[in-house]
């Protein structure tokens, strides 16, 4: 599987955006960057799209991929989450008011977005991959995703404070090969990540421990204004298993 990080960052601003990961150019898991990080034939060739959680940072694009590529692929963007994220989106983004509802765009029978509503830890297919959903500790109902072909699976955990239930589901694939998940805000802000459900580089260093062993893991979500500090910080933890998804449309091959 090829990794496209179109955005990797926890914040906007230039040369960092948000959590936008592109599978083999055509599985693409959240929405925060990929109308502004990709080319718009780029963007068409999307088939299925895995949503995290409703925070504006993993929806936003949603809105402007479907305004770019409105009439232009021939069949909707095929949405993946669950129930309340949906609504959330449909409830506060796509409501006509925010921005119109592409899932009646151009046609209730032909829209530019549909959703499909999954249910955690239930595995489904979406073309060649197979996802298992997994609830996270981060507000807004959120997801990580197991994302597995032929001999390779991948953790993507997104937002998450500490968890548990993605570890141990993970354990059970002897095919796994990378782990992404989240470093968010330095030491110093402790109290705030865990406030909001993220990790400093300390928390990282414990969550790290009850992850399957020897899996290299790459850790996104800096906040921009952080992210020297937060490169002294997760460098200090001095364990090479570590990658920092400090450059955004960077691809990893597993
Ligand atoms: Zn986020
Ligand atoms: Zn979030």
């Amino acid at each position: 599987m090829m990794v496209r990080i179109v955005g990797g960052h926890g914040g906007v601003s230039p040369g960092f955006r948000t959590t936008s990961y592109l599978i083999d150019g055509k599985l693409l898991i959240d929405a925060g960057s990929a109308a502004s990080g990709l080319q718009i034939d780029e963007q068409v060739l999307i088939d299925n799209i895995l949503i995290s959680h409703s925070h504006l940072d993993h929806i936003s694009d949603l809105a402007f991929m479907a305004d770019n590529c409105f009439g232009l692929k021939g069949k909707p963007f095929e949405i993946h989450t669950h129930g309340p994220v949906k609504k959330a989106i449909m409830t506060h983004l796509l409501n006509d008011i925010i921005w119109p509802d592409f899932t009646a765009l151009p046609t209730k029978d032909n829209p530019t977005l549909h959703f499909n509503v999954l249910e955690a830890e239930q595995k489904f297919q979406v073309g060649e991959y197979t996802v298992m959903p997994v609830r996270v500790n981060h507000p807004g109902d959120a997801l990580g995703f197991i994302v597995e072909k032929g001999n390779c699976a991948i953790v993507f955990t997104q937002d998450t404070g500490p968890t548990e239930r993605i570890w141990e589901l993970a354990k059970g694939y002897s095919n796994l090969k990378a782990i992404f998940t989240e470093v968010s805000f330095p030491n110093k802000l402790e109290k705030v990540a865990i406030d909001s459900q993220h990790h400093t580089p300390a928390t990282m260093a414990h969550e790290i421990t009850k992850m399957p062993a020897d899996v290299p893991i790459f850790l996104g979500h800096l906040k921009p204004n952080y992210q020297p500090l937060l490169f002294q910080e997760i460098d200090a933890l001095g364990n090479d298993r570590i990658n920092i998804l400090g450059s955004d449309d960077t691809s990893y091959v597993f």
